[in-house]
């Protein structure tokens, strides 16, 4: 921890040490927190296309993008994250043709990831008992169809065997029972064909758009 000798903001929240590194500072409980960043402030994020302010919030709100080694907004990068997911997943929702008229609902990821992205579920227009759910954990998605519980007299059974057969190939974690199906899937392509066999599981398949796999 090293003390600022050379501040920039007028807090002295942000400043240069002796060793002429940038130090952001912060109190937690009583304590004295410090630690070394970058400084933005010749930069220009390049999701939002603006720079930052002299001051400390603005200042500490920096994410270095490994890939493309240069500084974006922690913000800004969050944000981006959390749209790009939400648009795999759309999208993936969409390559199976059928319709969910009451769209992506987002809800809480059961997990909690490093960014804590958040989960999305949604219902298919013919199979409205049952709902989908997929998020990220870890480096996989969890994909799920879930049966209400309890669930009333009537309701359609999910054809838990069926997934049993469909998803045989796949050395995953998976598990199947009469209130939920549940796999990991492995990056976005599987996140694509997993939907397509949960299309097949809930009876929906449409002749023209038979899968062929
Ligand atoms: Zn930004």
């Amino acid at each position: 921890m090293n003390d600022i000798v050379r501040p920039i903001t007028p807090d002295g929240f942000i400043g240069y040490d002796e060793f002429n590194q940038l130090n952001a500072v912060k109190f937690e409980n009583g304590s004295r927190i410090s630690w070394i960043i970058w400084n933005p402030l010749e930069n220009i994020c390049p999701i939002c296309n603006r720079g930052w302010d002299l001051i400390h919030t603005s200042i500490k709100d920096q994410h270095y993008w490994h890939d493309r080694k240069e500084l974006t907004h922690k913000s800004c990068f969050e944000r981006y994250l959390k749209l790009r997911e939400w648009s795999l997943i759309y999208n993936a929702v969409c390559d199976c043709h059928l319709a969910f008229p009451d769209g992506l609902k987002e809800r809480e990821n059961e997990y909690g990831a490093a960014w804590n992205l958040p989960w999305y579920e949604f219902k298919w227009k013919g199979a409205e008992t049952f709902t989908i759910v997929i998020g990220r954990r870890k480096s996989v998605f969890h994909m799920e169809i879930k049966v209400p519980t309890p669930s009333y007299p009537g309701t359609p059974e999910l054809e838990y065997r069926m997934a049993e057969k469909c998803f045989s190939e796949e050395s995953v974690t998976k598990e199947f029972g009469p209130t939920s199906v549940l796999v990991h899937a492995w990056g976005e392509e599987n996140v694509r064909a997993y939907l397509k066999k949960f299309v097949r599981i809930l009876g929906l398949e449409k002749p023209a758009a038979k899968v062929t796999e």
